[in-house]
């Protein structure tokens, strides 16, 4: 099923023409839980990785979360989200909460059981002082969005991070491979996967994307792209909307797309915009990739495709398709040189 953005309720360029110049197309990636190969565009799927090339390891020092005595294992991280599913919309047995307060299990409750069930589990509670194996989080091959922008002879992109916090970092620690799918004839069949992370909220859940192109205008408070002036009557614009109770805010509706997405203007608003430059050239960094918590808010509902309309409740939340959960319902953003993708990126948590 293809995902489609409502038209957006006014076209800001009638009122702002100036804005049509700073127009960018990003591609809203909709991500949905569903079966996925290396074949395919996804977030959270199996990667179209060489069989001979070795599987990207942190070695950073990992820890529990705060507050937490256990690091989960993926296979319990897969168990508690098939007991939310299935007992969505139902009380939980006795069993299914011990085993969601053992996986869960923190330091507040040191009284519950840890080793409920299934009892094998309970053996890989702790953090690997080795390296781990980085987890999958996005897929993209450049064939489904215009907005990718790879470097040349590549085709693909594929990101990783690691599903642990380090230090007193706001984003995960990412690695980014561009590749040439077509070189690519021996795929790695056992994808290896860390023996625990530090939250299920790291960890996507497989997802289809369905991307779709949408034009987004930048952020005008905090404003960039934009002088002051511009930004100000972009204010002034969007209080006397709400003044004539209108319902159409620039700043929610008309500029940056929600959710998980890729280019046009980075989703501000938790920081004002920093300038970012290539530390390798010195070039303008721009928007690569935007993971995000949700896919819509309160806010902008207006964003919701219309495929999603009359979604069910359900687990997990159709707004929440992915599982994750970055700080606050944040988002890591991915920033790329403008000039060669190949001189690295920069993650901001916005
Ligand atoms: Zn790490
Ligand atoms: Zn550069």
């Amino acid at each position: 099923m293809t995902r489609t953005t409502p038209r957006r309720p006014a076209d800001i360029t009638e009122a702002f023409p100036q804005l049509a110049a700073l127009a960018r197309t990003a591609t809203r990636l909709h991500p949905r839980p569903g079966p996925v190969t290396p074949a395919d565009s996804s977030i959270g799927g199996p990667l179209l990785w060489p069989a001979d090339e070795p599987w990207p390891r942190c070695d950073g020092s990992h820890e529990c979360a705060f507050g937490s005595s256990t690091a989960p294992s993926m296979a319990d991280v897969r168990l508690l989200r098939d007991i939310e599913a299935d007992s969505y919309g139902r009380d939980r047995t006795e069993l299914e909460q011990a085993t969601i307060d053992r996986i869960l299990a923190d330091t507040l409750a040191p009284d519950k059981p840890l080793d409920v069930f299934p009892v094998a589990l309970a053996a890989e509670r702790g953090v690997p002082t080795e390296p781990i194996a980085m987890l999958p989080v996005a897929q993209l091959y450049a064939r489904d969005m215009p907005s990718l922008r790879p470097p040349a002879g590549a085709d693909l992109l594929q990101v990783l991070w690691c599903p642990f916090s380090h230090d007193s970092e706001l984003t995960l620690r990412t690695r980014l491979f561009w590749r040439a799918s077509g070189e690519i004839t021996d795929v790695l069949a056992e994808q290896p996967e860390p023996e625990a992370v530090q939250s299920e909220d790291f960890v996507p859940n497989a997802c289809r994307v369905h991307p779709e192109p949408v034009i987004e205008y930048p952020k005008a408070f905090p404003a960039e792209g934009m002088d002051s002036a511009l930004a100000e009557a972009l204010r002034e614009w969007d209080e006397a909307q709400y003044e004539n109770a209108e319902e159409v805010f620039y700043s929610s509706e008309l500029s940056v797309a929600p959710g998980c997405k890729v280019g046009g203007w980075a989703p501000w608003g938790r920081t004002d915009p920093v300038t970012l430059s290539c530390t390798t050239c010195g070039a303008p960094m721009d928007p690569l990739l935007t993971i995000a918590s949700e896919e819509w808010d309160g806010t902008d509902y207006s964003w919701i495709p219309y495929e999603d309309q009359n979604a069910a409740d359900g687990y997990p939340d159709p707004s929440e398709p992915t599982g994750l959960m970055l700080g606050d319902l944040g988002k890591q953003q991915l920033f790329i040189c403008s000039a060669d993708p190949a001189h690295g990126h920069i993650d901001l948590f916005l």
